[in-house]
């Protein structure tokens, strides 16, 4: 069997064949060539405008690359024709197997962002011999086409996050889908001021973020005052696990300050490494961070009162009724005021300044999970670790609608990954 016949099978073009496939050697390596000329019946169609159109001239021969086998790169090589088009003037015709000026046939860098997905751009440029530019032009192709083709339609709830990317490089802004059963990263932009969040609201559209049903967020001003403009109509609920997250940032400067008064008066310093006894519910404890927190309790330390109303505002998720969960939040608020922990104070002024926002999360209750946008958060923290050495915000950007955006894809003919 020839290889023009498997090329046949599983890359055909209706107006185009395959010819001759042959062997070369370049830098010591095998690769092959297969020619493919037009049809004798077959007109060039125009890229600008794609409509069949008569031919001008031919230019020279040259290359696309296609996906490698057995250790060998494979190339298609063609004289492009350029056509006389009434519209667009004399331009270059447009082939079924690659786009412009790119190298890569279309298939081939489809195949490249797909391992992209299981590997880093760079285990994907040494997998394939190929070069961690045309990996990222690859992915940045299967993402252009994926959000030109995605739908937005059936949007009720969103989750907006933001999380510093790169040390001294700044935030990022995100926007996620968070309905029951779609979770998935809607958009991504610089920074997280009120202009960032604008920004997604206008290429998401008035009509859309009308139909909005839940906003989730953190307590983040400029959002906070976005939301109230373009989503007036969403019950705007403020995220379980930002909060949370408040009160673990409040617990550890009171234990930093604590164990530097204990040193300073010549007392060992237990608490440090006491962080995660701290941090962590009690029931996922190990069993020698169980004997720690147990001998740490006995001090009557801030630390230890910070962690108990901690553990003491769990209970505020359990309730079902707005009004009762309410009761809790203002007696909490009012014990932590009282408890001349400055750190806790904060995060009580901060949730009392934030009542009813906290209190929608009751009504938005089994619309909204708690913890959709923490593990949407983790996901994107591995990305941006596997994505290390980006350099540059349109690489981050693209890499993570890659990763979380769930884009659509072209149907295959052919499944070649
Ligand atoms: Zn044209």
């Amino acid at each position: 069997m020839q290889l023009k016949t498997i090329l046949n099978r599983i890359h055909k073009h209706r107006s185009f064949v395959y010819e001759k496939v042959r062997f070369l050697e370049e830098g010591g390596e095998l690769a092959l060539e297969a020619e493919i000329r037009p049809r004798a019946n077959g007109r060039p169609k125009c890229s600008g405008c794609c409509a069949p159109r008569p031919g001008y001239d031919t230019l020279k021969p040259r290359r696309f690359e296609f996906i490698p086998i057995w250790g060998m790169a494979v190339y298609f090589v063609y004289a492009m024709r350029r056509v006389d088009c009434t519209d667009c003037g004399i331009v270059v015709e447009s082939v079924p197997w690659g786009s412009g000026k790119q190298q890569a046939t279309t298939t081939y860098a489809w195949f490249l962002a797909n391992w992209a997905k299981r590997l880093s751009w760079s285990e994907v440029g040494e997998a394939f011999h190929t070069s961690w530019g045309r990996v990222f032009r690859s992915v940045e192709m299967a993402v252009t086409w994926g959000l030109e083709h995605r739908d937005l339609e059936g949007v009720n709830a969103i989750g907006v996050d933001e999380v510093l990317w790169q040390r001294g490089y700044g935030f990022l802004t995100l926007v996620y889908q968070i309905d029951q059963g779609v979770r998935r990263l809607l958009w991504v932009g610089e920074d997280r001021t009120m202009k960032t969040l604008l920004q997604f609201f206008r290429s998401f559209g008035p009509e859309r973020s009308a139909r909005l049903r839940f906003v989730c967020t953190d307590m983040w001003k400029p959002y906070l005052n976005v939301i109230a403009r373009k989503a007036s109509e969403a019950i705007h609920v403020l995220d379980r696990f930002h909060i949370m997250a408040h009160m673990n940032k409040g617990i550890n400067q009171v234990r930093a300050q604590e164990a530097k008064r204990l040193k300073a008066d010549g007392y060992v310093p237990h608490l440090k490494g006491m962080r995660y006894c701290l941090l962590k519910r009690p029931e996922n404890l190990t069993e020698s961070q169980e004997i720690k927190l147990a001998q740490l309790l006995q001090y009557n330390l801030k630390a230890v009162r910070a962690y108990l109303l901690k553990e003491d505002f769990q209970g505020f998720w359990d309730y079902v009724s707005p009004t009762w969960a309410g009761k809790f939040l203002d007696r909490w608020c009012t014990r932590t005021m009282r408890s001349k922990i400055e750190p806790m104070k904060r995060v009580a002024r901060m949730l009392r300044s934030h009542r009813e926002l906290l209190l929608n999360w009751f009504r938005a209750r089994g619309t909204v999970s708690a913890g959709v946008v923490e593990g949407l958060n983790n996901k994107l923290k591995l990305t941006t670790k596997r994505a290390y050495g980006f350099q540059t915000f349109r690489a981050l950007e693209i890499a993570l609608y890659h990763t979380l955006g769930h884009l659509p894809e072209p149907a295959p003919t052919h499944r070649f990954w």
